[in-house]
């Protein structure tokens, strides 16, 4: 599942290329039109295609941000703004081009699902292999409840503090540590892989408990999450799930790993324990984080 790093990436690759651009038509793939028949909210969600169609169609980029994992398309037309807020589930992607065909990976062009036609004659194309992403149109951003509990930017001053209030609350005192570092409403953009390397550079142990736990550790954990995330960005993100940037490229982050995905500690060379919490797997080292 693309985290903060990959939707970071996206958001960047797509800024230059659609800002600025009116969309001029829209088109559903018969998955997203057999879906929503069903009544089975197949990407476009809370609204009818149709209407999703007139809302959008003469209305311009005015800009792309970037709120946790999700993308958040402001557009502009004579009745004011309105706002795309799109999440990539397991396997989005989005890419700008001249004609599908351009996209050049075969899983991405068979399962594209949103078209946007663009002035300039670029299309917009939302790709999606699993079907798990989305794309919902918000008046206000206020009024996306979705957006409204995620925690702030973990870059942003007053984050640190944020997290430790959040474990603080008693649902979380409880639980393990790895549970909660993978909750929005604690820290923002931080999914399994970023949390497994946060907790492994933090030097704890994802089945510690919130309550157990000192508030010296969990600032130093925060601090390593952080530091996971950034160097996630800088690596282009991880190209585990399928991710893609908008030019069809994976990330290096990967490689980078001390813990995600390998068989043996990147720091110590011992056996990687393997555990679900939560739901997902978890990679930790019991040597090196207690
Ligand atoms: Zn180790």
């Amino acid at each position: 599942m693309p985290e903060l790093p990959e939707v970071e990436h996206v958001k960047r690759g797509l800024e230059p290329k659609v800002t600025g651009e009116v969309i001029t038509g829209v088109t559903f793939s018969d998955k997203v039109h057999i879906g929503k028949e069903a009544g089975k909210e197949t990407i476009i969600k809370g609204i009818d295609l149709e209407s999703f169609r007139e809302r959008v169609i003469g209305s311009r980029f005015k800009s792309i941000d970037r709120r946790s994992k999700y993308l958040i398309f402001t557009l502009e037309n004579e009745f004011g703004e309105q706002f795309i807020i799109s999440h990539l589930g397991m396997s989005g992607a989005y890419f700008v081009v001249d004609t599908i065909d351009d996209i050049g990976i075969p899983n991405y062009i068979n399962h594209w699902h949103v078209e946007l036609e663009l002035q300039s004659g670029k299309k917009l194309i939302y790709s999606d292999i699993r079907r798990f992403g989305e794309m919902r149109l918000a008046k206000h951003l206020e009024d996306a409840a979705q957006i409204m509990a995620i925690a702030p930017e973990p870059f942003e001053e007053g984050s640190e503090d944020y997290f430790i209030r959040q474990l603080k609350q008693k649902k979380w005192q409880q639980k393990k540590i790895k549970e909660a570092v993978m909750n929005h409403s604690v820290i923002s953009g931080c999914g399994n892989i970023y949390a497994c390397e946060g907790l492994h550079t933090a030097a704890i142990n994802p089945h510690r408990l919130v309550k157990d736990m000192t508030e010296d550790e969990q600032r130093r954990l925060f601090k390593a999450l952080v530091a996971s995330l950034e160097e996630g960005i800088r690596y282009g993100g991880s190209s585990i799930s399928s991710y893609r940037n908008v030019e069809g490229e994976s990330g290096q982050m990967q490689t980078r790993f001390k813990i995600y995905g390998r068989q043996t500690c990147g720091t110590c060379g011992r056996e990687v324990e393997k555990a679900v919490i939560a739901g997902r797997n978890t990679h930790y080292c019991t040597h090196c984080q207690k």
